[in-house]
């Protein structure tokens, strides 16, 4: 089988641009080497936003784009993406709020505000958002944004392509390829070693941080377009407020920090920006970034937020394109195509750059530079269809959830919404005819059967880690016990991981209270790379 289009690279880039060629009749073949959402799309900050920050680099074109996407993000999947409303202080001595108000009204107009509400003024001595921070602070501003579930978003896109006649495959590299006047040969290596050759009338490559790796596997092949690998980490730590908004700092270095409310009993704090040289697969945390973002925090926060508090960590690389700018924070955030084709070259189209919120644009953007190559393809579609599980309106959102607590009484209302939250009206195909507790299988805490074996038959899941730290974070959620529960369900049928194996030896049974056990291990998690 020839394919149309073969594209290296499971995250929301690959994704997005397999669930749109496929929905256009083309033949798509996607290579994920690891687990989708294995790299940069499983440890962004998770936010659809236009990126106020941006504007000060006059990133209108971004910056807009990204405020339609917002809410056209926001129609399609209901369920993972939600909004947010951020508070940022004024800071004396740092951006003028003339400045500031500025920014802000740009931000409202620029682009598609339709359903979110408008930035409003606030008295931080009066209000419940002044109340965690330093008295210091006595004015603010609240805008709007939303949350994305960012591993998920990716796992939809790659279900909804799988829907249209993709084939999707994990734990699969491409290790070369060749270019042929009328197609590429693409050679694949499994997690078996199995070595498979596979046409294609064009190649996308878009393999994030590993880019200019997999161009640098075309035989033949001269690139100029170079990649700025931007590391960015976040903390995790236990709840520092009780109210639902989230915080964007200004750091006296001039780039900004995010307090977030995350999964119910925590707060996520980021990012750094610093550019990287090392492992692809393994970006960690330093000490030196750690230390920066809890001062950048503790700065505004009454209570000071100390390394104690740190209960799991996160990195990934911003895989930007290089035009050259001086400091990381600086580089731009807009993503690059690159397209190289002409008479007898199959086409091969590479993603540099790219936000998550951008994603299904620039799908559109690749698939309008690629049409020409297909022309029995059909034109653009994906503005208004929605992700699996996503088919309500934002204003139904209650009536589903209590009706799943109705028909599924037997589970806590927290466990149904975070059922909700994950896979929309798809909660009922994984609750399916269950009536009773045992009805679901095992139990794994808030994990149980069921809900593994669907993972593992619709959305790739094949180890704990997919599950615990892409599928879902339950990895914050569940016991040691329980998790070493799944590992051994599991391992009968997908192998132990590397990672839970190491947790289950190197932890003791007098290492875990009582209060340990519903709380996760900052030792352990701290390792722990999504
Ligand atoms: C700290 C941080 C915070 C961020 N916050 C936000 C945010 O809040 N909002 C936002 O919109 N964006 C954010 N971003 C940006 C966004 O996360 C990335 O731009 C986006 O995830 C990149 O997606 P991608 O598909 O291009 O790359 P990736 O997600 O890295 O996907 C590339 C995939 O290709 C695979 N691959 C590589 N080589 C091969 C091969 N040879 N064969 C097969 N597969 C291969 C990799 O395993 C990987 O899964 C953030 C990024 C970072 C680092």
């Amino acid at each position: 089988m020839i394919y149309d289009l073969f594209i290296v690279g499971g995250g929301i880039n690959g994704c997005g641009i397999a669930r749109d060629a496929a929905g256009r009749g083309l033949k798509v073949f996607l290579a994920e080497q690891g687990d989708l959402a294995s790299g940069t799309s499983s440890a962004s900050t998770k936010l659809i936003h236009g990126g106020l920050r941006y504007l000060e680099h006059y990133e209108f074109r971004l910056v807009r784009e990204a405020l339609i996407e917002r809410e056209v993000l926001l129609r399609q999947a209901p369920h993972i993406i939600w909004p947010l409303r951020f508070v940022l202080p004024h800071h004396q001595g740092l951006r003028p709020r003339p400045l500031i108000r500025l920014g802000l009204f740009i931000y409202d107009h620029l682009g598609g505000r339709k359903l979110l509400p408008p930035t409003r003024s606030v008295d931080l001595h009066a209000d419940i958002t002044g109340r965690p921070l330093k008295p210091r602070f006595v004015y603010g501003y609240e805008y709007s944004d939303c949350w994305v579930e960012d591993s998920r978003l990716v796992v939809l896109n790659a279900r909804d392509a799988a829907n249209r006649g993709a084939e999707i495959k994990t734990r699969m590299k491409c290790v070369s390829a060749r270019r042929n006047e009328e197609h590429w040969e693409i050679v694949t290596q499994d997690e078996n070693g199995r070595r498979d050759t596979h046409q294609a009338r064009a190649l996308v490559n878009a393999a994030g941080p590993w880019v200019s790796e997999v161009l640098g596997t075309i035989e033949s092949f001269q690139s100029t377009d170079r990649i700025r690998l931007v590391k960015g980490s976040h903390i995790v730590v236990d709840a520092l407020y009780d109210h639902d908004r989230c915080y964007i700092f200004q750091n006296t270095d001039g780039r900004i920090c995010f307090a977030i409310p995350y999964e119910q009993d925590f707060t996520l704090i980021g990012t750094t920006d610093e550019d990287y040289v090392g492992d692809l697969g393994k970006p960690e945390i330093t000490e030196a970034e750690t230390d920066y973002l809890l001062a950048a925090v503790s700065e505004y926060f009454r209570r000071p937020v100390k390394r104690a508090d740190v209960r799991w960590s996160y990195s990934g690389i911003r895989p930007l394109y290089d035009d050259g700018a001086s400091k990381a924070q600086e580089a731009t955030r807009d993503y690059v195509l690159r397209l190289d084709a002409g008479a007898g070259k199959a086409p091969l189209l590479s993603v540099f750059g790219g936000k998550i919120t951008t994603f299904r644009r620039l799908a559109e953007v690749v698939l309008e530079k690629l049409i020409p190559y297909f022309p029995a393809a059909t034109g653009p579609w994906t503005s208004g269809v929605a992700l699996p599980g996503g088919g309500f309106r934002l204003g139904e959102i209650e009536a589903i959830v209590s009706d799943l607590q109705h028909r599924y009484s037997f589970l806590s209302p927290r466990n149904v919404r975070r059922m909700f939250r994950a896979y929309g009206t798809d909660a009922y195909e994984v609750f399916g005819d269950a009536r009773f507790g045992p009805d679901m299988g095992k139990s794994f805490g808030l994990l149980t059967e069921r809900e593994v074996t669907y993972l593992k038959d619709n959305e790739w899941a094949r180890t704990p880690e997919d599950i615990l730290w892409r599928r879902s974070k339950l990895g914050l959620h569940l016991s040691q016990d329980d998790q070493k529960a799944l590992a051994a369900h599991m391992g009968a049928s997908g192998g132990v991981p590397e990672k839970i194996a190491e947790e289950a030896s190197t932890e003791t049974s007098e290492d875990l209270s009582e209060e340990d056990e519903a709380k996760p291990k900052s030792k352990t998690r701290k390792k722990a790379k999504e």
